[in-house]
């Protein structure tokens, strides 16, 4: 069925000339705008054209929020007016419990609370803090070395905690690790050991040489200590012990201040 209407002869001459007097119009503003240059109204300021130097480079987003200035050196030593950056390593994390103590706690769970500790402590006393972990997450050991590297740390801290056979339970003690070679990590490994050893008055193991990863690829002094073991009859009962965990968390701040203060006197 046709629905249009019909339309007598006059009707479609002037619907006719309705509709080429529409396309006319539009045709006629069309060459218009054309013609027309394209400038702005006068009250509008048009900001010029941003242009990036060729030197000018855009900086990548790093992971890791606080980043200081550059220490090409990666001495130990802080840069007046510059707070020193220490990185702390609690060992293991999320599915590696790292070493499982008589009474069921796990060594990622004290070494973490001891970090986040020393951290705040640390923090105190002008020094900035960088934790590679603040939570119970998995995190490899090149992450690890990453963060401190990037971060240009004056000091790289890993924390873990000892174990040996559960067959074993009169082996107990603490002992801090330094690479071979490393004269600075030796004496900042010295000064934790030293202050554990006499706030806790845990067994002294005393200051060992090792070739842990976290050691050797950190570029600047590092140090691995061993808090106890937590399948010792003795250790398993201090690292259990929120108190004790505390006092471990004061006396690794010492021997870290104690060693700053002694590289700044140099
Ligand atoms: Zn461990």
């Amino acid at each position: 069925m046709n629905s249009l209407p019909r339309l007598s002869g006059l009707q479609f001459v002037k619907f006719y000339y309705l509709l080429s007097g529409c396309f006319g119009l539009i045709y006629l503003q069309t060459a218009a705008a054309i013609a027309q240059p394209v400038s702005p109204p006068p009250n509008q300021v048009v900001a010029p054209a941003q242009q990036i130097s060729p030197l000018e480079t855009v900086e990548p987003v790093m992971p890791v929020a606080p980043v200081p200035s550059p220490n090409p050196s990666n001495s130990p030593r802080s840069l007046p007016g510059q707070r020193p950056v220490v990185v702390i390593d609690p060992g293991h994390g999320g599915p590696d419990p790292g070493a499982v103590s008589i009474g069921g706690i796990y060594e990622k769970d004290i070494v973490l609370d001891i970090s986040l500790q020393l951290a705040s402590l640390l923090e105190t006393q002008g020094i900035q803090a960088i934790l590679t972990r603040q939570t119970d997450v998995d995190l490899g050991l090149q992450p690890r070395v990453a963060i401190a590297n990037r971060a240009r740390a004056a000091l790289f801290v890993s924390i873990h905690a000892n174990a040996i056979s559960m067959d074993r339970p009169e082996v107990n003690g603490i002992e801090t690790f330094h690479v071979a070679g490393s004269v600075e990590g030796e004496q900042l490994a010295a000064g934790i050991q030293q202050q554990l050893v006499s706030i806790t008055r845990m067994g002294d193991r005393g200051v060992k040489r090792a070739r842990f990863y976290v050691l050797v690829h950190t570029a600047m002094p590092a140090v691995l200590v061993e808090v106890g073991f937590v399948t010792g009859q003795e250790d398993a009962l201090r690292l259990s012990d929120p108190a004790t965990r505390t006092q471990m968390a004061q006396a690794i701040g010492q021997g870290i201040l104690g060693y700053l203060q002694r590289s700044d006197r140099q």
